[in-house]
This record gives C-alpha cells, structure tokens and sequence, in this order.
C-alpha cells in the first residue's frame, strides 16, 4: 500500500496524527472533520494515497465505490441518509482543495444550497 511520509490523512491513516474516526473499512477509514461545515461532516478517504479522485479513478477500479458506499453507511448510521446528504469531492485548488489525499466529503444534518457556493 503507498502512503506518503509528509501527507496529512496518510498520518491520520497510520495513527500518528489523532482523528475522531467514525468507520473503518478493508480499503476506507471515516472520520470528522476537524471544522465542521454541517451538524454531520465526515471525510471519507482510501488508505492508500492519491492526490484526488481522478487520479484514484484512473488506476484504482473499484476504490471509488468503496467510498461512496462508506459514505451510504456513514449516512445510515449518522441518520442523516433519508433526509439527504451531500457527498463531495473537491478537485484541484481552484475548487477548494487543501488536503492532496482523496477525501469524499460527507455533509448532512441541515439543509443543503445549491449551488454550493
Ligand atoms: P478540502 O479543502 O476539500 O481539501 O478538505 C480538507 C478538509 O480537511 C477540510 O474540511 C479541513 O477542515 C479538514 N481537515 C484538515 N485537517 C484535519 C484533521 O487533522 N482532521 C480532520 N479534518 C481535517
């Protein structure tokens, strides 16, 4: 598995930066977000490190429907998936992007305004 000595979620990922983890998968590890932007806001990333979720999608068959499918189960177990929730992938700077590790947003618990913003 690759990880990266200096990225963030892979050192959230070998333990050694502490995380609020919610759910883990063979392949996925869920946590909260350290600056909340809804009631619940998870990140969902791979354990493994891609930049983003092109480059996982490129090389990684199968990895981003783990993540989408954690992020059903965070939803479930949030209580948030019947009301609705929103699952995001900022993608590049310009989109908002500051953590270069593959992370879904998931965002539920209040209304949600499109667009976002
Ligand atoms: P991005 O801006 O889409 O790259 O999202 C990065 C997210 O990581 C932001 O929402 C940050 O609040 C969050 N974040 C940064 N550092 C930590 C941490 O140590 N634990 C949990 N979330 C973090």
């Amino acid at each position: 598995m690759t990880t990266q000595d200096d990225c963030l979620f892979c050192k959230i990922v070998r333990g050694e930066v502490p995380a609020e983890i919610v759910r883990e998968g063979e392949r996925t590890i869920a946590f909260r977000d350290i600056n909340p932007q809804a009631p619940t806001h998870v990140l969902v990333i791979p354990r493994e490190h891609y930049a983003d979720a092109g480059a996982a999608a490129e090389t990684d068959t199968g990895l981003l429907d783990a993540i989408v499918r954690e992020a059903r189960a965070v939803a479930e177990d949030e209580g948030v998936a019947e009301s609705g929730y929103r699952l995001v992938f900022n993608t590049g700077s310009g989109a908002g992007q500051t953590v270069f590790h593959l992370h879904g947003h998931l965002l539920g618990g209040r209304g949600l305004n499109w667009p976002p913003g």
